[in-house]
């Protein structure tokens, strides 16, 4: 049986140390960082992502604030509210989270936050910013599963590394960041051919396509490294990941749960980035 990464206990103990330093200022009388989030819609999964991130972001002890707009909203009514926060500098950061309804375009969304107040790191230039090799604000799925890795001292250098998966906000820049700590990588998704061949040979398989217990442990060999980001929710609420985890935790070396993985540690880098921005200013 493949041991856990526990990305819950360690998005604590990260947190724990941001409340700390986070009630230093307050102490301090100083000014608290603070996250903008903005919901469109009533995506019921949306609904309970921002809500989580409100969670952690209460519990550091910042300031955070939803805006809970009508599915209807128009495109110029989002982004004038985006250039609003972009000059309040009683922002620290501004989430919009995605998906957004059809009417409106993500990209232009994502191109209108200031990209210093950018701390889920869609912002084209963060993300040219790290395939250039000089990192600021990170896509904070990437970013926490590369800092659960090496928590458990999971050596990435030298190892194959494939990932399922290539969307912006997960698979490129997930391939990116494991290049970056010297992996060789494979970037794999829906018209890769053979999948299967390539998934057996890798001693780190990282999952985010969004399918239901897609992945079995006849995709793996025995002692990878499996790292689960899918988030599949079923019709009464019960979530599940990408991988099927009874059968492939008795294959592999390391494995990321879900719940209690990915999810957490892209909530705490959210967190990190949000109160470095505050540190910064
Ligand atoms: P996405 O934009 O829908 O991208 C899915 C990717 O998977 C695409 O590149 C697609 O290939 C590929 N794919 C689909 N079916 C495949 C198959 N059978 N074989 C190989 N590749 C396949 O999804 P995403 O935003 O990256 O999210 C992926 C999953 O991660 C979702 O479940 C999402 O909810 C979850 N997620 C979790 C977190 C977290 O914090 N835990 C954060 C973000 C996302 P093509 O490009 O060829 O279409």
């Amino acid at each position: 049986m493949g041991t856990k990464l526990d990305g819950r206990a360690l998005a604590d103990k990260l947190q724990e140390s941001l409340k700390q330093e986070v009630s230093q200022w307050k102490e301090e009388g100083k000014r608290l960082p603070k996250l903008v989030v903005v919901l469109v819609g009533d995506d019921v999964g949306s609904q309970v992502y921002v809500r989580n991130k409100e969670r952690a972001a209460q519990k550091i002890g910042f300031y955070s604030q939803v805006d809970r707009l009508e599915e209807t909203v128009s495109e110029e009514a989002l982004l004038n509210l985006i250039q609003e926060y972009n000059q309040d500098t009683s922002v620290d950061g501004i989430l919009v989270q995605l998906p957004l309804p059809k009417h409106i375009d993500e990209e232009k969304i994502i191109m209108a936050i200031d990209a210093k107040k950018d701390v889920d790191g869609f912002h084209p230039l963060n993300m040219g910013k790290l395939f250039v090799g000089q990192p600021d604000k990170m896509p904070c799925t990437p970013f926490g599963i590369i800092r659960l890795l090496k928590e458990y001292n999971i050596e990435m250098s030298g190892k194959h590394a494939v990932v399922i998966g290539r969307s912006n906000i997960v698979g490129k820049p997930m391939a990116h960041l494991l290049l970056m700590e010297d992996a060789t990588v494979t970037i794999t998704h829906s018209r890769t051919k053979n999948l299967k061949e390539l998934t057996k040979q890798a001693d780190i398989v990282v999952v985010a396509i969004g399918r239901g217990e897609f992945l079995t442990a006849d995709y793996i060999k025995g002692g990878a490294v499996v790292v689960d980001v899918g988030m599949n929710r079923h019709a009464d609420g019960h979530l599940v990941g990408d991988v099927k985890f009874d059968e492939v935790s008795e294959k592999a070396s390391f494995i990321t749960p879900v719940p209690g993985g990915v999810g957490p540690m892209t909530i705490s880098m959210l967190m990190e980035q949000t109160v470095a921005n505050r540190r910064e200013d």
